[in-house]
C-alpha cells in the first residue's frame, strides 16, 4: 500500500477561542483515525498547518473535502509527495500547537498523548526525527508561512543533532574493489559534526569521474553508473562510517536500469545498512535535461525511503522554478555561487534568497566547494550550517579523511 504525505497551510476565517480549536482538533482526531490518516494540526492564533499521512488514495480524498471547510481560506499546498513510512503515527491522530504570545503550549486532542507532547515540545519535534514535515512545521512556528512573512530572525537553523565523528586514517587504501571512490565529508562546523559523507567515483589510479564515465555510452553507461554504487556502499560499509552515505546517480540510471531501486535496497540490506541512510544525488542540470526520468526516478527512491539531493543547484539554467516543482531533502548550492561570497552582492542576495526558500520548504541547504574561512563564515551568518569543500577536507581515495575544523 502507497503511503503520502500532504502538508497544507490555510488561514482561519474567524477569530477562533483556543477552545473551539481544542474542540475542532478533537473532532479532526476521530475523522482521520476512521480513516487510518495520522499526522499533526498546529495553530498560531490566525493560521493553520495540518499534516495528513496515510494510504494515498484517503489522503487525497480528506483534503478534498478539507478544501471545501468554510471555517478556513487560503489553502495552500506545502508539500505533497510519497513517503517510506509514517512520522507521526505513535503520537496520536492529530495534535495542536498553540502559540500564545510567542510562547509554545501543546494541547493534545488525544488526552492519552498528553504527558509524551508535553515532553516531546515543538522544539523537540525537529530533533525527534529531520523529516521534512517537521522541519516545516518549524519554520511555520517561526512565521515563515505568514503573510506577509517575517523577516530572518537569528534563531535561523538551529543545529540538529547529527551522528558521531568518525574516525579513520588518512587516505588509506582499500584497493580490494574495482573500481574506487573517494570520500568527503559533508560538515556542520560549529557542532563539529559529520552530516554525511559523499562518494565520488574515481579509477584505479585516482582518475576522475568524467574520465570514467566517458569510457561508456548507452545503456552501459547507466549499467556502470548504478552498479558502481555496490562498491561505494561497500567501502561505506567497511570503512564504518557511522553518517550518512551520498552517492551520484543520472535520473536515466534509475529509469533504464529495471528495478534499479530494488538492486540498490538490496545491497544497502546485505551490507547492514539502512535505506534511509542513503542520499541519492542529481545534479540540477540532470534534473532539468531528463524531466520525466528525473520524476520517476525521485518518486521510486523515496518510496524505498532513500533522500533525494540537488546537485550543483545554480549552475544550471532552472533555478527557482525547480524547486516551485519539486523539493528535494537537501539542497547543494554550487561552488560557482559559493565562490568569493563575502565580497559577492549579487551572489548573496542570490544565496540568501535559496536559503530563506529552502528554510521554509523543510529543505536542508549545503554549500559545496568552501575553500576558505571567509566564505564559510559569511555562509554560517546568512543561515547555512552544513559545508562541504576542501577547505574542512579533500576527498580521500578508498578512504575518510581527516577534517580540518
Ligand atoms: P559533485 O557531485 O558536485 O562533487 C563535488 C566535486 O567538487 C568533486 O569533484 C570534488 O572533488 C569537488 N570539490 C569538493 N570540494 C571542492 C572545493 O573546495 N573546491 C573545488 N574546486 N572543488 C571541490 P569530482 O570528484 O571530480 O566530481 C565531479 C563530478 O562528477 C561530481 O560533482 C559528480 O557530479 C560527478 N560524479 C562523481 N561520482 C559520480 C558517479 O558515481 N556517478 C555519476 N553519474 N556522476 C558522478
Ligand atoms: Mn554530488
Ligand atoms: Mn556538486
Amino acid at each position: 500500500m502507497s503511503l503520502s504525505l500532504l502538508v497544507y497551510r490555510s488561514r482561519s476565517t474567524n477569530q477562533l477561542k483556543k477552545d473551539k480549536v481544542v474542540a475542532m482538533s478533537k473532532h479532526f482526531a476521530v475523522r482521520n483515525r476512521d480513516r487510518d490518516i495520522t499526522g499533526m494540526l498546529v495553530f498560531d492564533g490566525q493560521y493553520f498547518m495540518q499534516i495528513l499521512e496515510g494510504p494515498r488514495q484517503k489522503v487525497t480524498a480528506l483534503y478534498e473535502l478539507i478544501k471545501t471547510d468554510p471555517r478556513h481560506e487560503e489553502v495552500v499546498t506545502v508539500l505533497d509527495e510519497p513517503i517510506y513510512r509514517r512520522t507521526f503515527d505513535e503520537w496520536g491522530l492529530g495534535f495542536i500547537v498553540i502559540k500564545d504570545d510567542g510562547g509554545k503550549q501543546i494541547i493534545s486532542s488525544d488526552l492519552t498523548f498528553d504527558n509524551q507532547l508535553y515532553k516531546l515540545g515543538l522544539d523537540n519535534l525537529k530533533r525527534v526525527d529531520e523529516t521534512r514535515a517537521s522541519m516545516i512545521i518549524d519554520a511555520f512556528a517561526k512565521g515563515r508561512w505568514r503573510e506577509p512573512y517575517t523577516i530572518l530572525s537569528d534563531e535561523f537553523y538551529e543545529d540538529l543533532p547529527q551522528e558521531a565523528v568518525p574516525e579513520f586514517s588518512n587516505g588509506e587504501s582499500l584497493g580490494l574493489y574495482p573500481v574506487n571512490f573517494a570520500f568527503q565529508p559533508i560538515v556542520n562546523p560549529v557542532s563539529k559534526l559529520v552530516t554525511s559523507a559523499e562518494a565520488l567515483l574515481r579509477g584505479p589510479n585516482n582518475e576522475s569521474p568524467a574520465t570514467i564515465l566517458s569510457q561508456y555510452s548507452g545503456i552501459d553507461l547507466y549499467r556502470f553508473d548504478l552498479e558502481s554504487k555496490q562498491y561505494a556502499l561497500q567501502i561505506a560499509a567497511d570503512m564504518g562510517l557511522p553518517c550518512r552515505v551520498s552517492v551520484n546517480l543520472l535520473p536515466m540510471s534509475l529509469i533504464m536500469i529495471p528495478d534499479a531501486v530494488d538492486f540498490l535496497l538490496d545491497k544497502i540490506e546485505s551490507l547492514g545498512l539502512s535505506s534511509e541512510q542513503i542520499i541519492v544525488e542529481i545534479t540540477e542540470e540532470e534534473a532539468i535535461t531528463n524531466h520525466d526520468a528525473f520524476h520517476g526516478a525521485v518518486t521510486r527512491l523515496r518510496a524505498a525511503g532513500i533522500k533525494v539531493a540537488i546537485d550543483d543547484f545554480g549552475a544550471g539554467f532552472a533555478g527557482l522554478s525547480l524547486l516551485a516543482e519539486f523539493q528535494p531533502d537537501k539542497l547543494k548550492i554550487d561552488r560557482k555561487l559559493i565562490q568569493g561570497i563575502q565580497t559577492n552582492g549579487p551572489k548573496q542576495a542570490i544565496v540568501r534568497a535559496v536559503i530563506e526558500c529552502c528554510y521554509s520548504l523543510g529543505i536542508s541547504v549545503i554549500a559545496e566547494g568552501v575553500e576558505d574561512a571567509a566564505e564559510v563564515n559569511w555562509l554560517l551568518e546568512a543561515g547555512v550550517s552544513k559545508f562541504q569543500g576542501f577547505y574542512f577536507a579533500r576527498p580521500s581515495f578508498n578512504g575518510f579523511p581527516q577534517i580540518n575544523w
